[in-house]
Parts: structure tokens; C-alpha cells; sequence
């Protein structure tokens, strides 16, 4: 039972997020009261029209307004460049619409859907590879939209994982995210539930109790966030991952590599290390730049990508290293892209390079 002076303490620290919701950038015109080039000024405007600027006031606090280059700031401010359209790029970068059988879900592998409960996000970052998705208005949650997607979810019992992606789903409130949970546990098959979210990072104080148990049941949370840079790590941000952590939920890190951000690997050693260590976050994927319309400037190259990945893997223990994947265009899916350290083979004697660079000959053994 909650006592009565309990209740006001709990619904006030409950309620905190709105307040940093509304000291954010909501709309494209609170960028006016930003520190802002003339040359952003311009380019928000424009870049507006395409993808949403919107930023929550604990993200916007972490932006060292005196660094033109801050790496926070690159991926929530919009930039002149975003608006140079880039041979090659795609609006749906990763073929999410080609395996979408019914509205608001993406079935590629077959244990496993993408499922799209809103098309809104709590931040909007520059360099989203859904922007084309999060363009179109009035696509937020409502049951019946879900319908479909719940249906073929029913439908077919080799699922056994469902992915609530979008939009970000811990945008919506605590009575959607409970009702959600509820009918996918419904469904005998599923077995984990699993959320893709940038909340933790923009908006930590949005982790709270209620949040947390509307998403607790039958079913096993894993919660993947959505860091991309040490400076993200702060001490709200570690306590909405305990909160989640403490809740029973498996965290786990996925962050985009991106040129001026965090493609220097003093930068993603710190966030690896960070992440596991203090906030118990298992850094997951690192995802190689996607060919998301606007991002050029933030695309690194692979051969980069690599180098940054061999070094990360020589600094870090095991359990601190993500995985370098590509989102391949036309539903190839996630593809390991970190160099190999097989030279050659002949027959079962392979020649590996050690971690210390050098190439050693190792015979297979086997009855
Ligand atoms: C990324 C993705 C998944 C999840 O893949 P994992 O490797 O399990 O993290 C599932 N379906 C689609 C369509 C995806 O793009
Ligand atoms: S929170 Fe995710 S879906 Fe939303 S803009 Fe950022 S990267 Fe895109």
C-alpha cells in the first residue's frame, strides 16, 4: 500500500521529465535562443522541413557552446551540411519497408521483428537513418494501429523476439508502454521483449518507477540504449541505468560511428570502458555510418572504421568491446566488418595474426 505522504513524493519525481521537456527545443524557433552561427540559423530552418529538431534541456546542458565542433551539439543542432544531398544515399537506408508485410513492423530474421509503436522521438538526431519514417505527422500510438502488426506477430510462432523500435518507444506514456507490453505478452510465443531507445541519454529523467513497471511481466526487458559519446555518461544518466538495471532488465549499448563525434579511439575507448564499468551497459554494436540522406560529413570510411575497431580490441577487455556491423541497403542486415585475422589457409593449418601483430600457424585438431 502507498501511504499518503509517499504519493506526492513519488508523483512529483514522476512528473521531473516534463519539466525537461518543456526547457528543451521543442520546435524549430526555440533555436532562437541559442548560441547559434548565422550559417545554423539558416540551415535549421531548412533542415526542419525534413527532419525535426527537438532537443530535451538535459541533452542541450551538456553542449559546450564555445566549441563550434562540440561533439553533443553536431548531433542534435542542425548543420549547413546536412542539407548537401550526397550521390548514393538512400531515404530508407536499410530496407526496413521491402520486409514490412503489414503496417509498423519489419520482419527480416525470422526470430525476430522490428515494431514500430510511434513514429515521434523525445530527441532528433541529426543523423537519424529513420528520418524518412519520422517525417510524416500523426503516426504516434494508438491501439488500433497496432492491430495489424499484432495480428501477424500472433500469426507466426517462430518470433520469438520483439523489437519496439520507431521513433523512440520510451517517448510514449507509461499507460501506452504498459498497454503495449501487455498485448506482446499476450501472444504465447514471444519470449523477450527488447527496446531501442535514446531516452536514457536525452532524457534521463524519464526512468522512473512508473516507467519502469509498465514494461515489467511475463516477459524478459531487454532495454538497448543509445550512447554515442563519454561526455553522455553523466550521473543521471547512470541513475536512470541503475533504475533499469535494478528492475531486471539486460542493458545493452548500440552507437553509430560518426566523423567529428567519436571517431578518434580515445573517444569510444572512454565510452566502451564507461559504459560497462559505471553504467553496466554492455556495449553491443557499433554501427558504421549509414547512408541516411544529409550525412556525408559524419560518414567515416571503412578501412577507418576498422583501424578505430583493432585498436578498441587491443585497449579493452572482451566484455567492453561492441561489434563494428554495417546495416547492408536492400535487407543484407547486420554484417561484422572488423578486418580478419586469418592470412591464409591451406587445408586444416591456418595462419592467424596475433593481437600482438604477428602471424602464427595454428593446425586444426580434430577426431
Ligand atoms: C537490427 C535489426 C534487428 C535486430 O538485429 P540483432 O542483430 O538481433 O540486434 C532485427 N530486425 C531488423 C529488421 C533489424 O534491422
Ligand atoms: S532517437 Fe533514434 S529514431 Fe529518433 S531521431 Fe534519434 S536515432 Fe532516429
Amino acid at each position: 500500500m502507498t501511504s499518503d505522504l509517499k504519493q506526492p513524493a513519488t508523483a512529483c519525481a514522476d512528473t521531473a521529465w516534463q519539466d525537461d521537456v518543456r526547457a528543451g527545443v521543442r520546435h524549430v524557433r526555440d533555436l532562437e535562443r541559442l548560441p547559434l552561427s548565422p550559417a545554423e540559423r539558416a540551415a535549421a530552418q531548412a533542415a526542419a522541413a525534413s527532419h525535426k529538431v527537438r532537443v530535451p534541456k538535459p541533452y542541450l546542458d551538456l553542449v559546450d557552446w564555445n566549441d563550434p565542433n562540440d561533439p553533443i551539439r553536431a548531433q542534435v543542432i542542425p548543420s549547413p551540411d546536412e542539407l548537401i544531398a550526397t550521390e548514393g544515399e538512400l531515404g530508407d537506408p536499410i530496407g526496413d519497408h521491402q520486409f514490412s508485410p503489414v503496417p509498423r513492423l519489419t520482419h527480416r530474421h525470422a526470430d525476430r521483428v522490428l515494431l514500430f509503436p510511434t513514429y515521434q522521438c523525445a530527441v532528433y538526431c541529426r543523423f537519424c537513418f529513420r528520418k524518412e519514417s519520422l517525417t510524416s505527422i500523426g503516426r504516434g500510438y494508438t491501439r488500433e494501429a497496432l492491430e495489424p502488426a499484432l495480428a501477424y506477430i500472433a500469426g507466426h510462432e517462430e518470433i520469438r523476439e520483439v523489437i519496439l523500435t520507431g521513433g523512440d518507444p520510451l517517448s510514449l506514456p507509461d499507460k501506452a508502454l504498459e498497454e503495449i507490453r501487455a498485448r506482446i505478452e499476450a501472444i504465447a510465443h514471444v519470449r523477450l521483449l527488447r527496446i531501442h531507445t535514446r531516452v536514457p541519454v536525452a532524457l534521463p529523467s524519464r526512468i522512473t518507477a512508473g516507467l519502469v513497471a509498465a514494461l515489467q511481466g511475463r516477459l524478459l526487458v531487454t532495454v538497448v540504449t543509445h550512447f554515442n559519446h563519454p561526455r553522455e555518461i553523466t550521473p543521471d544518466t547512470e541513475e536512470a541505468c541503475r533504475t533499469m538495471r535494478q528492475a531486471g532488465f539486460v542493458l545493452l549499448n548500440q552507437s553509430v560511428l560518426l566523423k567529428g563525434v567519436n571517431d578518434r579511439v580515445e573517444v569510444l575507448e572512454e565510452l566502451c570502458r564507461e559504459l560497462m564499468y559505471r553504467l553496466g551497459v554492455k556495449p553491443y554494436y557499433l554501427h558504421h555510418g549509414d547512408l541516411a540522406p544529409g550525412m556525408a560529413h559524419r560518414r567515416t570510411t571503412i578501412a577507418e572504421g576498422q583501424a578505430l575497431v583493432a585498436e578498441l580490441r587491443a585497449r579493452l577487455s572482451g566484455i567492453c568491446n561492441p561489434t563494428y556491423v554495417i546495416d547492408l541497403p536492400d535487407g543484407g542486415g547486420k554484417v561484422p566488418l572488423a578486418a580478419s585475422h586469418i592470412e591464409s589457409r591451406e587445408g586444416g593449418t591456418w595462419r592467424i595474426r596475433g593481437q600482438d601483430g604477428k602471424v602464427r600457424e595454428y593446425r586444426e585438431v580434430v577426431g
